[in-house]
């Protein structure tokens, strides 16, 4: 049952919060459905999960229009500017923008719903060659190009994917970093923007990043098992 294995991450994220003295209602978990069928989105929607995310505009878009209950999608994969028009009215929150062109394209579409769109920025912290996502020194100018020139988008925290680790706690010093930086802009009081959510974390370390900070954790294979793309 696939909310024995959505509890099992839930409780292990309360744990986390409890060895650092957070309150665990400051974390959200969002259940990776990708590439998964709708049956499981319904599976645990149906024992009261809300929260659900998705890579891939199209599919998030068939399974926004034909799920019986209404969850919430997270865009959080990378995301074309020819796509955003799938989503935009049916994510929740886009995890993943990391330019201005692709901020112009989602001004362009939120304006014509009349709707404000929630975003985050996606930071590539380590620098990964093939990761999408600004460096951390970009992240700065990004925030305050994208929050002074379009009034339908809302920036309201950071998104990171960190490098696939043996060991998870390789990866804390990313988190940490994340968490600064998080602060530091909010620091700064930048208008028009929020910096209320940080987007870090996955079946292999969302236990350290909620130690350092996270706000949102997705995790897939924990819940769904795993995934199989050949189909
Ligand atoms: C697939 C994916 C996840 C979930 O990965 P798991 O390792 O299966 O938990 C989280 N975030 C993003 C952006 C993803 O693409």
């Amino acid at each position: 049952m696939l909310i024995e294995n959505y509890n099992k991450v839930r409780h292990e994220i309360d744990e986390a919060c409890k060895r650092v003295g957070r309150d665990p209602s400051e974390v959200t978990l969002i259940a990776v459905s990708k590439t998964k069928p709708l049956e499981c989105i319904e599976e645990l929607a149906a024992e009261g999960v809300m929260e659900f995310g998705e890579n891939k505009p199209q599919e998030l878009k068939s399974k926004y229009e034909n799920v019986s209950r209404p969850v919430h999608f997270h865009q959080i994969g990378h995301l074309q500017t020819n796509k955003v028009k799938y989503i935009i009215d049916k994510a929740v929150l886009i995890h993943s923008v990391d330019s201005v062109h692709l901020a112009e394209t989602i001004e362009k579409e939120a304006a014509k719903h009349g709707i404000t769109a929630e975003i985050l920025i996606e930071v590539n912290y380590a620098e990964e060659e093939s990761k999408f996502g600004v460096k951390k020194e970009e992240v700065i100018p990004l925030i305050k190009e994208i929050s002074s020139s379009f009034e339908h988008v809302h920036i309201t925290g950071l998104m990171t994917i960190a490098p696939f680790v043996a060991n998870p706690e390789e990866n804390r010093g990313i988190f940490k970093g994340m968490h600064e930086l998080l602060l530091d802009i909010k620091s700064q009081n930048i208008d028009n923007i929020d910096m209320s959510v940080l987007s870090m974390g996955m079946t292999n370390d969302y236990k350290v990043a909620v130690e350092e900070g996270a706000t949102l954790v997705r995790v897939g294979t924990a819940i769904f098992g795993e995934r199989d793309y050949s189909i």
